[in-house]
């Protein structure tokens, strides 16, 4: 289970060559040709150490958590509680607000439901921007159909940023929630978060950062944004699917009820009526991914051992020369031209159809996504049918982007 990569050096130079033996699906090829993966933002791939360590738990430990006497429960439960407890310390979190959920979106749903319930009203307004996605929209639509509220939307600039007027406009004694993504999955824009906060926070209104995007690329340090929710995915941290986190401040998850109601989240249970645990076991009924939830913490340590700083680096490095390259193709535009951007690229190219481009760059190896990355009103906003998405991770290489626009090249000329 060691690591092989060697990329933590002073000079933040990683050793992109040994980061990429950690990932064997990385060596394989696709239609007979290498792969090159740049479908990141969807979904990561996973190091042997995440690999080898789901293996472990089913080989070693598998047993059900908290409920047991037996040896294998406890080690089960020990491994369980100390992931929660490794997540929380890279969050800078306390580990009783860290709850485990199937993902961002169904952290999203609890937050919709449960602080919903205690604390949203007939003709209170919920605060989302143009950007989001459909997981940070359809939540709060239920919501305010649930609750006879409001949902507002802050606008966005033609370079995809927030237009941060517009929003500070939206703060209401009617607002009661502004939930925003922190990083756009088709635009790549990283939102000024702290400001967002600032300004919500100095008319008392909570804020919940959607950070899918963030979490593989950033340091993430939740008390000094002094966010109120903060929720991520395990997939797309080099973790496992079916596993994601939801933060949120002990004095929110006090006073929310639970989401679902089953084992693990009560404290006693009569015909009559049932009383609840303390968070975090109060939102998580029923028997936990325990497998994802353990293996999470090992892709935590592994991103944390090559350093986030040095890998914001490199991606930055890889966003610059993508940006470059493709700009220079004729026709091609940058959908997401954000100042401060993570290492993705939305684009469009005249006389062509995004799921064209994608399908024959599919047929060269290359993996992109293409389409409305599931956040439909940012696209309607561009009027385009949907872009071709290029998502890099500290895995790829400027050699990949190099077979990328030569592919694309050769793509666009079949179609023109
Ligand atoms: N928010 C953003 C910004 C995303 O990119 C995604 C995944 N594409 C989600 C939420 C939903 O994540 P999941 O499907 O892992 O719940």
């Amino acid at each position: 289970m060691d690591i092989t990569a060697k990329s933590k050096t002073l000079n933040l130079k990683l050793d992109v060559e040994a980061i990429r033996k950690d990932f064997p699906i990385l060596q394989t090829t696709v239609w007979g040709k290498p792969l090159v993966y740049f479908d990141n933002a969807a979904t990561s791939q996973k190091p042997f150490v995440v690999l080898n360590a789901i293996e472990e738990y089913y080989k070693e430990t598998n047993s059900n958590v908290h409920r047991g006497i037996h040896y294998l429960s406890n080690k089960a439960t020990d491994q369980f509680e100390q992931s929660r407890k490794i997540i929380a310390a890279h969050l800078n979190a306390s580990p009783e607000e860290i709850i485990y959920t199937r993902g961002t979106t169904e952290a999203i749903n609890l937050v919709a439901f449960s602080f919903g319930e205690a604390f949203i009203k007939e003709g209170d307004e919920i605060i989302v921007s143009q950007m989001e996605h459909h997981s940070n929209i359809v939540p709060w639509q239920m919501l305010c159909e649930r609750k006879k509220a409001v949902l507002k939307v802050i606008p966005i600039t033609e370079e995809g940023e927030l237009k941060l007027d517009g929003f500070k406009k939206l703060l209401s004694p009617k607002a009661k929630l502004v939930a925003v993504t922190h990083v756009s999955n088709t635009l790549g824009t990283i939102n000024p978060v702290e400001e967002i906060i600032e300004a919500a926070h100095a008319k008392n209104i909570p804020v919940l950062l959607d950070g899918a995007q963030a979490a593989p690329h950033m340091k993430i340090d939740v008390k000094k944004l002094d966010v109120d929710f903060y929720c991520f995915s395990g997939h797309k941290t080099f973790g496992p699917t079916g596993i994601g986190i939801l933060y949120g401040k002990a004095k929110w998850l006090n006073e929310m009820p639970p989401y679902q109601g089953g084992g693990e989240m009560i404290r006693k249970v009569t015909l009559d009526k049932t009383t609840y645990n303390e968070p975090p076991l109060r939102f998580e009924a029923g028997t936990p991914n325990i497998e994802a939830s353990i293996v999470l913490a090992k892709a935590i340590n592994y991103i944390n051992q090559i350093g986030l700083d040095a890998i914001a680096k490199h991606e930055h490095e890889l966003l610059l020369y993508a940006t470059d390259k493709l700009q220079k193709i004729n026709g091609l535009k940058i959908i997401g031209t954000a100042k401060h951007k993570t290492s993705v690229v939305s684009f469009v190219v005249e006389g062509t159809h995004p799921s064209d481009i994608g399908m024959l760059l599919d047929k060269q190896g290359i993996a992109v996504r293409t389409g409305h990355h599931c956040t439909q009103p940012l696209i309607d906003f561009y009027k385009i049918p949907g872009t071709v998405r290029a998502s890099l991770a500290f895995y790829n290489t400027f050699e990949e982007i190099n077979i990328f626009v030569k592919a694309l090249n050769k793509a666009i000329d079949m179609l023109k």
